[in-house]
C-alpha cells in the first residue's frame, strides 16, 4: 500500500503531538483518529502514549 505525499497533505491535520522531554513533534495526527497509540521519540528515545482524540501525550515511564 502506498500513498503520495501530496494526498497525505490534502487530509485535514489535527495536531503534532510533541515529545514532553524534548518537544520534538512526536507524529503528525490526521482528523478522525481515535483511541490511543504509544510513540517513541526519536531524539531523546523516550516512550509516550498519545491520545488520538485529544492529542493528550503522557510519558510512559519504565518500571525496574
Ligand atoms: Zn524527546
Amino acid at each position: 500500500m502506498k500513498i503520495s505525499e501530496s494526498e497525505v497533505q490534502k487530509m485535514k491535520l489535527k495536531g503534532k503531538p510533541k515529545c514532553l522531554t524534548c518537544g520534538n513533534p512526536l507524529s503528525f495526527v490526521y482528523d478522525g483518529a481515535k483511541g490511543y497509540t504509544s510513540m517513541k521519540c526519536l531524539r531523546c528515545k523516550q516512550e509516550f502514549l498519545v491520545n488520538l482524540e485529544t492529542l493528550e501525550v503522557k510519558k510512559i515511564t519504565k518500571v525496574c
